[in-house]
């Protein structure tokens, strides 16, 4: 399969190689010429629009999570901010939603030693009784371990995982499952109620919240801060039965979201599409995950299209990412205009630097995008040498209907100390990172806005 594409790839771009030297003017772009590209980077690297834009919204609106009264807010400020800043048929697509909201959390050692433990519900937990659960716990040091406890084996007691995550992105993702289905897990196997240590780094007492399962069977489910993890792994240690009471109160309720949406016409109905999501988790100020995005795609994409180019350029703020459900919404609105958006990535790694931008299959070897190593360079950003493996969360399930996936990798060592904790505000934001970010993608968008190069789908589809 991969020889396959590389022989493909190779007989194409030889081709335009030749046709190229004759007719470059067929996919060239007057407006990114490389004195346009250049000029383009200095300007997006002094430009303060993407801070102001993130100082503004985690000031005057702070956590906005999805079916919140705070989220209404954060979409009116979407749609006055697009509009100030000159975007066109800025409008709003509404979705449905059950609405989970935290009310109390509390939970601390019965016995042996009795003291409070840093937690806090994942997103969507069910709720203890009135008055909270007690019970012994186990104690898993691996998730794994937990998996292959049988049925029924954790019946009345409280499951406890405290396995450390690993630095990075790729250690996220591996240990994602500890907290998506953890409780599910702990329920099968009679759980009362399961705890997770924090999936992050570093050893603050703030433990990270994020999304669970809402598939059951499921338990009330909260996270441990990192040093209370290791905390009760000492106590285990000393071989007496360990006993904790846990209180978790929420509420559900029907709720409506949106996607807010804003376009930079261009002279065809083709799209280049730049999502971030809007929502954040009810913790912190959400300035990195994800006002950062939110502010580096609304200061990108005017940057990139202040000249009328070739594709439209289309912002969309996603409103449910949290809770995984802004992406399929895009894709079941837009259903019929798809085929329309030729690439489409998303902002949602923080305001730490861009480090690499890909693109699906041999995409990025395209001779039509030969000088983006050139422009990319001096921002400290590689081109291309992995292929994307999809443009984004909310942007999966459009890569899934055919839409190729453009995605920014961005250095990550700091992301994961604060991400989902109350430790999430602007003061993490380094600015000149931030405009880093905006420059990298003002580039990207106005070259594939500008030139007629055509983007291979994501084949195969990322596994699930
Ligand atoms: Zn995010
Ligand atoms: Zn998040």
């Amino acid at each position: 399969m991969r020889a396959g594409i590389f022989i493909v790839a190779l007989i194409v771009s030889t081709w335009a190689g030749l046709v190229s030297a004759k007719a470059p003017a067929a996919s060239a772009g007057a407006h990114s010429t490389p004195a346009a590209l250049s000029e383009l980077r200095e300007r997006a690297l002094g430009d303060p629009l993407a801070m102001r834009l993130l100082e503004s919204l985690t000031s005057e609106i702070g956590a906005r999570q999805a079916g919140s009264e705070k989220f209404v807010r954060a979409r009116d400020w979407a749609i006055k901010n697009l509009q100030a800043l000159g975007f066109q048929n800025v409008h709003t697509e509404p979705f449905t939603l059950n609405a989970w909201t935290r009310v109390e959390e509390r939970a601390q050692i019965v016995a042996p030693y009795p003291q409070k433990l840093a937690i806090i519900g994942l997103g969507g937990t069910t709720p203890t009784p009135a008055g909270g659960l007690d019970g012994e716990i186990v104690l898993f040091r691996k998730y794994a371990a937990l998996l292959e406890a049988p049925t029924g084996s954790l019946s009345g007691k409280i499951a406890v995982v405290t396995e450390p995550m690993a630095p990075g992105l790729a250690g996220y993702a591996a240990l994602g499952k500890a907290r998506r289905q953890g409780p599910n897990e702990a329920a099968k196997r009679g759980a009362i109620a399961y705890l997770v240590r924090s999936l992050g780094v570093g050893s603050t007492r703030l433990p990270h919240t994020g999304f669970m399962s809402q598939d059951a069977p499921t338990v009330p489910a909260a996270a441990l801060s990192a040093p209370d993890a290791e905390l009760l792994e000492r106590i285990v240690d000393r071989g007496t039965p360990v006993r904790i009471h846990l209180e978790l109160a929420s509420s559900v309720h029907p709720a409506q979201s949106w996607n807010t949406v804003g376009e930079i016409p261009g002279a065809t109905a083709e799209t280049v599409l730049m999502g971030a999501h809007l929502d954040s988790w009810d913790v912190g100020t959400g300035a990195d995950d994800d006002g950062a995005g939110v502010a580096i795609a609304l200061a990108a994409a005017r940057l990139a299209g202040e000249t009328r180019l070739r594709r439209t350029v289309r912002v969309v703020l996603f409103g449910g990412e949290e809770i995984g459900i802004a992406g399929p919404a895009y894709v079941q609105y837009n259903a019929k205009n798809l085929k329309g958006i030729v690439i489409a990535g998303e902002a949602d790694a923080g305001s730490e630097p861009a480090v690499e931008a890909r693109l699906p299959g041999s995409g990025a070897q395209d001779p039509a995008l030969a000088d983006l190593p050139t422009a990319l360079g001096p921002l400290g950003v590689h081109w291309g040498s992995e292929r994307s493996s999809d443009g984004g969360p909310d942007i999966e399930p459009m890569n899934d209907s055919g839409v190729p996936g453009l995605e920014v990798m961005q250095r990550m060592e700091n992301y994961f100390r604060w991400h989902h904790t109350e430790d999430d505000t602007l003061d993490k934001v380094v600015p000149g990172e931030l405009s880093q970010n905006v420059a990298t993608w003002a580039l990207l968008l106005r070259v594939m806005a500008d030139r007629s190069v055509a983007f291979q789908t994501q084949t195969p589809a990322r596994p699930k």
